[in-house]
């Protein structure tokens, strides 16, 4: 295995860190501290990013995208994620959701909508599961009768007729098509009974309700999505009705079969990306402590002379590398089908997530008091994205993924 990145990545890496570093984050800065959600949302990075080729970057070429390869969108995103988590997430949709009008929409689905992704620089894309009673029950399979997601889509002649809530669905109120997920039978295990639709976000009977205004991730809006009645053409369904589940990559099935007969192969590891993110926010909060212990005199001396700080200082970085190491792993794996298993994204996001909660922490400390004040420095809104990103999901993930006995609720 050859860990140098190519001519070209290292240029991307390096045009993208320019990038992220002085306009994303000095942009981030300042929109954090806005109190309505909806202040928050970067439209102008949007753009910019869309100017650069990043919004589009996972398309392939053949289908009038840059053709990013998966390791360089994860290098992309470590670098996003170094200025803003929240930023970071919104093109990490693009790229978890942008590939999917290319191997999972018919001709006729995609002729509709790919052009419009393309095309517009404000285009995004949301994924619309969880809802109030169904959260981490509408991800890992939990398959009693009628539980789990509630919204329900019924056929009625050319079109289906969905009602519903969905909540906290990243780039909600924003995005200007959603990949829905309802039941299309009531009372059947969610195995056998979800189906995924096209939600454009001016279907007649949905609406945005609240915005969730979140602890950290704040570039990042996230809205409740309202279903009254909502109705699309019946030829929004993607595939076939109740065929979703493991359309987000839990391990197959569905409209996944489909990323083969594009050509793709099969769907990227689900989680991979927006652990990548995560890994450059925690790289952040790394990179800031070593520069404040290097410049702090406390005791005589830098505090990065006393031992305890630079032994906490050397873990970090032991933990960023080893962390880095596992992605391009992951990535490399996928890319070339070595060894390839789906589950390496929600392995590789558990343990991000577990240093990075112990890094942010630790690198708030090193900062003393200044850790804790908003004096221009970054490094508690670091501990608060990073924090926002985890919402307890992903060990729970990795046990129902490996198998390991769950309590059942
Ligand atoms: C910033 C942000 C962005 C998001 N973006 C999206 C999005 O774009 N689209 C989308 O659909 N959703 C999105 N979500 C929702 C996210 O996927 C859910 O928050 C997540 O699935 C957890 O669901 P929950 O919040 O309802 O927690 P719950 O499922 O209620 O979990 C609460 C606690 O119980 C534990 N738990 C739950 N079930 C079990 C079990 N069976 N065994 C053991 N422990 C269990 C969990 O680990 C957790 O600690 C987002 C959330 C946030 C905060």
């Amino acid at each position: 295995m050859d860990f140098r990145l190519t001519e070209e990545q290292e240029m991307t890496r390096d045009m993208v860190r320019e990038f992220a570093q002085n306009e994303v984050k000095p942009v981030a800065w300042e929109l954090d501290h806005k109190h309505d959600p909806k202040d928050c949302i970067p439209w102008d990075l949007i753009k910019k990013a869309s100017a650069l080729g990043l919004r589009t970057a996972a398309i392939p070429e053949k289908w009038g995208g840059e053709g990013v390869d998966y390791l360089t969108l994860a290098i992309i995103l470590e670098e996003l994620g170094a200025a803003d988590h929240g930023f970071a997430t919104i093109i990490r949709g693009c790229y978890t959701e942008s590939p999917r009008l290319v191997h999972e929409l018919n001709d006729e689905q995609r002729d509709e909508f790919l052009p419009k992704f393309l095309e517009d620089d404000t285009f995004l894309l949301g994924l619309a599961r969880t809802e109030p009673d169904a959260g981490t029950d509408s991800h890992y399979l939990y398959d009693e009768p009628g539980a789990s997601i509630r919204t329900y889509a019924e056929r009625r002649g050319d079109e289906y007729v969905i009602n519903g809530t969905k909540h906290f669905i990243s780039c909600g109120g924003v995005a200007k098509l959603y990949f829905l997920y309802a039941r299309t039978d009531k009372k059947g295990p969610i195995s056998t009974s979800m189906s995924v639709f096209l939600m454009p976000h001016d279907a007649p009977g949905f609406s945005i309700g609240r915005f969730h205004n979140k602890l950290g991730r704040r570039l990042l809006p996230n809205a409740e999505l309202i279903f009254e009645d909502a109705r699309i053409p019946a030829r929004y369904l993607i595939g076939k009705e109740g065929e979703a589940w493991g359309s987000e990559g839990e391990g197959g099935g569905g409209p996944q079969k489909d990323w083969v007969s594009t050509g793709a192969g099969a769907p990227p590891p689900f989680g991979l990306l927006g652990a990548a993110v995560n890994l450059g926010t925690v790289r952040a909060c790394y990179e800031e402590a070593l520069n404040y212990a290097r410049t702090r005199i406390q005791g005589g001396k830098k505090i990065i002379e006393h031992e305890h700080v630079a032994i906490n200082l050397a873990q970090m970085k032991v933990h960023v590398e080893a962390a880095r190491a596992l992605l391009w792993k992951s990535a490399w794996s996928w890319e070339t089908r070595t060894n390839y298993d789906p589950k390496m994204g929600m392995l590789f996001k558990a343990y991000v997530d577990e240093i990075g909660l112990k890094i942010a922490n630790d690198a708030v400390g090193i900062f003393g008091g200044l850790g804790t004040a908003d004096d221009d420095v970054p490094i508690q809104k670091y501990l608060r994205d990073v924090h926002t990103f985890t919402h307890g999901f992903s060990t729970t993930a990795v046990a129902w993924l490996i198998g390991a006995p769950s309590d059942k609720p």
